[in-house]
């Protein structure tokens, strides 16, 4: 409960928390909120949804039931445990700030704000989830939910892609949260609110906690609020890929750690060049990035996949190897096609595996191509 003066406190912390009370949906984190659970969801739960979320938390904690489990577990692990989810530095950041969790603090995250910042990927948002939510500190937490809820409540213009209307919420909302007792719940109300009710697309103000008060609604608004600039345009790239096949095994080579989707297992290629064939991107990327020489079978299938900052239609190329030498300077394997799930790929490799095992399997009843 929050202190009941009104002239001093306003009414809506109350209601919002008596709304959540109600409302709230039953989360793994939440009914478990020990702080190494709320940091994996937290860290999870950034650009991705609750139900994608669900079952990747539930496979990592009983992977790793400890910090000392998952600082002690291998990348290559970990990262297959994590593997669809994206943003794939969010994990090998938190990989590295579990072993420093054991190492520096006997495996207890610690209770404070600026020490948590200090861990490999923890930021000012995170810091506040893992001390409000965990530790009941008067940190509000601004997140994407928070961000529309309060834009539309309080009337604010301003651009929310800007940090300051972040910085600004996080000043607004720091004294709102002081004197309320559970401040755990008042931030994870205010996400649910966004989440279940103030939507992006949809608000359903009356069945809104913040109804009296909420100043879109009250303009008629709701529609316009919050205001975004436009996002800049995102680039497209063709990109060719070959699945090189040889005596039954496939060639596939780990990206570097330092790189976008470091760690994770791919098939040689990469961007189509100007006045290119995709069939010759795959053969000159081949050459460029393995040393062999690949002639193409077939087409295996065309991708079409975002992220954050671009677009790519990948085409797939089953290869056979024609000459040349093998000379790749990062990891690499030929491996069988019943093993590739052993390794971490990212999302459009996946789903090349997925149409290359779909036409082996057409091929062994026909004419075998080993
Ligand atoms: S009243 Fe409507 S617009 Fe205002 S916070 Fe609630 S759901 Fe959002």
């Amino acid at each position: 409960m929050t202190r009941s003066n009104s002239t001093e406190f306003p009414h809506w912390p109350e209601r919002l928390l008596a709304w959540y009370a109600a409302h709230r949906r039953v989360l793994p984190w939440r009914e478990d909120p020990r702080p190494y659970h709320v940091w994996i969801s937290e860290m999870m739960l950034q650009q991705t949804q609750g139900k994608t979320v669900l079952p990747y938390f539930d496979r990592f904690i009983r992977a790793f039931p400890t910090v000392e489990a998952f600082a002690a577990a291998d990348l290559q692990t970990v990262l297959k445990l994590w593997e669809g989810l994206g943003y794939y530095a969010r994990v090998r950041n938190m990989h590295k700030a579990a072993q420093v969790v054991v190492s520096d603090w006997n495996g207890e995250l610690p209770a404070d704000y600026i020490a948590l910042q200090t861990l490999p990927g923890v930021g000012p948002y995170t810091a506040a989830a893992i001390t409000s939510i965990a530790f009941n500190q008067p940190h509000p937490v601004v997140d994407g939910n928070v961000l529309r809820v309060f834009a539309r409540f309080w009337g604010v213009d301003d651009d929310i892609r800007g940090t300051k209307v972040q910085t600004s919420f996080v000043d607004r909302l720091t004294p709102v949260i002081e004197p309320v007792q559970d401040r755990s719940a008042f931030n994870q109300a205010v996400m649910e609110l966004g989440a279940l009710v103030c939507g992006p697309r949809r608000a359903e103000c009356d069945a809104c906690p913040l109804r009296p008060e909420c100043v879109a609604r009250r303009t008629d608004r709701v529609g316009e609020l919050p205001f975004k600039s436009p996002s800049k345009p995102v680039p497209h790239y063709d990109i060719a890929v070959a699945v090189i096949l040889d005596q039954g095994n496939v060639l596939i080579a780990r990206r570097e750690e330092s790189k976008m989707l470091g760690g994770l297992w791919e098939f040689p290629g990469g961007k189509q060049e100007s006045g290119e064939a995709l069939a010759g991107t795959a053969v000159r990327e081949t050459r460029e990035e393995t040393g062999l020489d690949v002639e193409i079978v077939t087409t295996l299938c065309t991708v079409k996949h975002a992220y954050s900052h671009f677009r790519i239609t990948l085409t797939a190329f089953v290869c056979t190897v024609r000459g040349g030498t093998l000379c790749i300077p990062r990891p690499f394997a030929w491996v069988g096609l019943d093993e590739l799930d052993r390794y971490p790929f990212p999302k459009a490799n996946t789903r090349v595996i997925a149409a290359l095992l779909a036409w082996d399997a057409k091929k062994e009843t026909g004419a075998g191509w080993r």
